[in-house]
């Protein structure tokens, strides 16, 4: 039923296998560690989050979705001695915003960074996402479970509690909880508003929804500036990328998702039928995409591959 929402249409367009839930915390240093977001078939997905141990608190970056997500995040913090400090969104999506509320209320005195895109959304985007689910509800069989949805209607209506304390509105060296970090902002590419940061202590990048497996999900994108954003990533020294969504990687495996993403942009450009992008990326894109999700691949680049095709609708507010 939720193929009804045609433009988040990978957040539910499959009927195959299904992506793992929730693993344990994922140790990529002494200090960082990744809650991975769960994708599961049906369901709208979670965006990775990442928890940095600083030396005056911890910084987390991306709150999820759903409870059972942001849950982790909560009996991850309550191990440690450490306040939560900071919270990092990378960009509006509510997959990365949602647990915000809760972290909130369970974390007075949590400052939230990220870009003002959400602004524009929830009068935009999101406002046209919620009446879609209230027409759903109404439209609604008895046998529709409507309570995901109405998880959702909460969700957006949260408004202000979604929105950063601190705007960040360009490229800069912070220090949040007495670590030093790169953040960086890039205006037109999966949002209009993608924060990524570079953490120089560790070696590791958090990309955001730059980054994106098992395919890039296109459905707020200016394609064009995505691919910048993605030189940008290049040239970055790092030893470890976490996407938004997906496993962590190494330099090499990142080189080989943007010559992927290049060539999916290219193969969209021509006049090839969708399932040999489809092939081309699953090919490019060698181990990244989990096995569990490589039967949902086709359907999902079929669908990006046609919003590709159609008029770029992300890329008015370049400067
Ligand atoms: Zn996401």
């Amino acid at each position: 039923v939720l193929r009804r929402f045609t433009f988040l249409a990978t957040l539910a367009s499959c009927v195959c296998a299904s992506a793992q839930s929730a693993d344990a915390p994922m140790q990529l240093a002494s200090d960082v560690y990744v809650i991975r977001g769960a994708y599961p078939v049906g369901s709208q997905p979670d965006g990775n989050s990442i928890v940095i141990l600083a030396r005056e608190g911890i910084i987390v970056v991306d709150t999820g979705r759903h409870v059972s997500h942001t849950q982790q995040i909560v009996d991850f913090l309550k191990l440690g001695e450490r306040p939560l400090v900071a919270i990092v969104n990378t960009h509006w999506h509510l997959d990365h915003i949602g647990g915000n509320v809760m972290l909130r209320a369970q974390f007075p005195g949590v400052q939230v960074y990220a870009s003002d895109a959400l602004r524009t959304a929830q009068t935009g985007f999101l406002a046209s996402y919620r009446q879609q689910l209230e027409q759903a509800i109404a439209e609604a069989k008895p046998t529709d479970d409507v309570a995901p949805w109405r998880t959702e209607i909460a969700l957006i209506d949260a408004g202000p509690k979604l929105l950063p304390d601190h705007v960040i509105d360009r490229s800069r060296n912070v220090t949040l909880a007495g670590r030093r970090l790169a953040v960086h902002l890039e205006k037109n590419a999966a949002t209009d508003g993608d924060v990524w940061l570079e953490d120089p202590t560790t070696g590791i990048l958090l990309a955001g929804d730059l980054v994106t497996l098992p395919v890039p999900f296109l459905d707020t994108a200016c394609a064009s500036g995505w691919e910048t954003a993605l030189d940008h990533l290049a040239a970055t020294r790092f030893d470890t990328l976490v996407p938004g969504h997906g496993v962590p990687m190494d330099r090499e495996r990142f080189d080989l998702y943007r010559t992927a993403f290049h060539a999916l942009r290219a193969c969209a450009a021509s006049d090839q039928a969708t399932y040999a992008c489809a092939k081309e990326w699953r090919e490019g894109t060698g181990d990244l995409i989990a096995l569990d999700d490589i039967p949902r691949v086709p359907a999902m680049i079929d669908y990006y591959v046609k919003a590709l095709r159609a008029p770029a609708r992300y890329c008015t507010k370049m400067k």
